[in-house]
């Protein structure tokens, strides 16, 4: 279980967070949905340690983690795109991790060779990045980022940078991949199709604050406000 508890973060006065409070359970499958600006990737990466909370705490599993740096929270992170290193195969950019973590070569590449089955990608172990499609990349970067087998997982506008059939495929199979790890998981998007189509919950995010959290069913019924009926294509 993840806790955000009145998370507030200020950059130069503005507040990206103000007051943020969300819990994800164990397993779970959150979005963040939102407009730019409304403090999505601010959330994120204040949960994963890139950057600390002015005020209020982040527990997992009710240990507060707010003293720990990013490498020592147990999170794999994939981000918008470009983040494989281009000099290192698909192998050795999922076995990076592992590397840092002092596990021996043999072991690294089975593991590694096991994650890259986990996202179809096995036979492909030696293609260095730039030998991969956009939706290839993506797929390498979850690779890496679960192959440590972290507690919890961070999307951050995964998708943005393909198109959009390998968009559609690709957010199937990370939630199925999600589901079979039982990974509690947290996806960063202004893409309200995306969130609703696979969250189990989605908090739609405005100005720093949850706006309203429900499943993707409940925003469609039982809209809080104008704003997240606009959001989620309610209005007309
Ligand atoms: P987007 O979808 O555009 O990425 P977002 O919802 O993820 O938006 P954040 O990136 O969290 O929003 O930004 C929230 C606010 O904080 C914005 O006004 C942004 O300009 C500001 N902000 C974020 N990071 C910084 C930073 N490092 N320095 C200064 N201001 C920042």
């Amino acid at each position: 279980v993840v806790e955000f508890r009145g998370v507030v973060k200020e950059f130069a006065g503005h507040r990206a967070l103000a007051g943020f409070d969300l819990t994800l359970q164990a397993g779970e499958f959150v979005a963040l949905l939102g407009p730019s600006g409304s403090g999505k990737t601010t959330a994120l990466r204040v949960l994963a340690g890139l950057e600390s909370a002015d005020v209020g705490t982040i527990t997992i599993n009710g240990a507060d983690v707010s003293g720990l740096p990013t490498g020592k929270r147990d999170m794999g992170m994939v981000f918008q795109a470009y983040s494989l290193f281009p000099h290192l195969s698909a192998g050795e950019n999922v076995e990076f991790g592992l590397r840092m973590r002092k596990v021996n070569a043999a072991e690294r590449r089975s593991r590694a060779r096991s994650a890259l089955a986990l996202v179809g990608l096995d036979a492909h172990y030696d293609r260095y990045a730039h030998q991969l499609s956009g939706g290839q990349q993506q797929r390498v970067a979850l690779a890496r980022a679960l192959v440590t087998e972290p507690r919890v997982l961070l999307l951050d506008e995964p998708l943005s940078a393909l198109d959009a059939k390998v968009r559609v495929q690709l957010r199937e199979e990370i939630r199925r991949i999600q589901t079979e790890l039982g990974i509690t998981t947290l996806f960063v998007t202004h893409d309200q199709d995306e969130a609703l189509a696979v969250a189990d919950r989605v908090a739609v995010m405005r100005a720093g604050n949850i706006e309203q959290v429900d499943t993707p069913e409940g925003l469609y019924a039982r809209p809080g406000s104008p704003f997240v009926a606009d959001f989620v294509g309610l209005s007309n």
